[in-house]
């Protein structure tokens, strides 16, 4: 029997989405958040692009010294033996590789006007494979962009092609949200099934439909004899209406009337780490979690009619599916009304110590020590233009030289 695995790609899908970005610094604890949550793999970025250079390769580091001890780095490129060649010049360490291009007619169309066929498609995949293999990488994932909209015979000649040369996974793109949990249940049964390889399930809300999608998906590709894959970004974010939410996968997995009865999440997946993930995210984009979020919007758990107060004081089972402290909540949040010291980039070296002095794990020798961290404060506040959080800073003390590198960007 396979299983779901979760394939989080808010340092990809997340970060290229209009408007919202995120740090280097904050994209790193973005990583070290799924690896501590248990989540399998991280989508980590775009090795094509110089500025992420630094970041991923820090990130690698982080791997090697074994701080990211579980959870796997994977670069996104398109399927093109130019991005491939690209992409280990920029990052040679890489081990991890998804490898993206379109497949539906409308994109072939539409993006390559008349450039490329199908059969130049499959080509580019192939050669992309290819050389990702000859480089080095371990494992490689192929991404159907605009699966559910591609033609069933075409798609599965895809897959077949990306098998044949060695990838272990298709990623069944539903670019635009356009399939349904019935409609998704069957492509993905059938790409399991058909042709025998790992389904990665990447779903997007266009139609409200991202996590129930997912979870279909999942299950069609189970039952079809593969693993599933699942993307995921935290709270959702992502290209327009977003993509299925880390969150409200795992919850619709574990918690979801009758369905971990026989589909079952691989790994070891922390809940508790759930708060902590979405209130860092939240912060980093600048996008509060809204009231209704499954599990931990402010409303989750609050009730307030009648019949529903009275219910849940009586046994929360009444009106609740899981308990807050599952989830990590719980834990009073205290706001300062106060005087306040925060670290900036301008911050000095007085008004540093004390803030770090609250933080228990932290303590510096002397003045020189100190001053050193705070230089890479100050650069990582001139990234993100919000003050650091407590683990960020935490993050800089224990491990400056990574911290550095996240922060040297050196334009051509
Ligand atoms: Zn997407």
């Amino acid at each position: 029997m396979g299983k779901i695995y979760l394939v989080d790609v808010t340092n990809r899908d997340g970060v290229q989405t209009a408007r919202l970005g995120l740090s280097k610094l904050e994209k790193t604890m973005v990583n070290m958040y799924l690896n501590e949550m248990g989540v399998y793999q991280s989508e980590f970025g775009f090795p094509t692009t110089r500025h992420e250079s630094n970041y991923l390769k820090a990130n690698l580091e982080l791997v090697e010294m074994d701080v990211i001890d579980s959870l796997r780095l994977e670069g996104w490129i398109r399927a093109t033996v130019g991005d491939v060649d690209q992409a280990f010049r920029l990052v040679p360490q890489l081990k991890h590789l998804n490898l993206s291009i379109s497949t539906s007619d409308q994109m072939i169309e539409g993006k390559f006007q008349g450039k490329k066929d199908k059969r130049d498609i499959i080509a580019s995949m192939t050669l992309a494979v290819d050389r990702a293999k000859e480089l080095g990488a371990e494992s490689i994932g192929v991404n159907a962009e605009d699966a559910s909209r591609t033609e069933t015979d075409y798609l599965l000649e895809f897959a077949t092609a990306a098998k044949e040369r060695g990838a272990a996974r298709v990623r069944y793109c539903d670019t635009l949200g356009y399939d349904n949990p019935f409609t998704i249940y069957e492509s993905c049964k059938t790409l399991a099934k058909e042709v025998g390889i790992g389904v990665e399930i990447h779903c997007h809300g266009d139609l409200g439909m991202a996590v129930a999608n997912s979870i279909a998906g999942a299950r069609g590709a189970i039952d079809g004899g593969q693993d599933a894959y699942i993307n995921t970004t935290v709270n959702g974010i992502g290209e327009r209406a977003g993509n299925a939410d880390l969150l409200a996968v795992v919850l619709a997995a574990k918690k979801s009337k009758g369905f971990a009865d026989k589909y079952e999440l691989g790994g070891n997946v922390d809940l508790a780490m759930s708060w902590k993930i979405a209130k860092f995210a939240a912060y980093a984009f600048g996008i509060p979690i809204p009231i209704n979020q499954p599990g931990v919007g402010a409303n989750a758990f609050a009730h307030e009619s009648g019949i529903h107060a009275d219910g849940v004081l009586k046994d929360p089972e009444n009106y609740e599916l899981y308990g807050y402290e599952e989830l990590g909540l719980g834990e009073p949040v205290l706001v300062d009304t106060g005087r306040q010291i925060c670290t900036g980039e301008y911050s000095g070296i007085s008004g540093f110590r004390h803030v770090m002095s609250q933080i228990e794990e932290v303590s510096f020798a002397n003045d020189e020590e100190a001053r050193k961290v705070l230089e890479l404060v100050r650069y990582a506040n001139v990234e993100s233009q919000h003050p650091l959080v407590e683990d960020e800073l935490l993050f800089i003390s224990q491990y400056p030289d990574i911290a550095r590198k996240l922060l040297t960007f050196t334009p051509e």
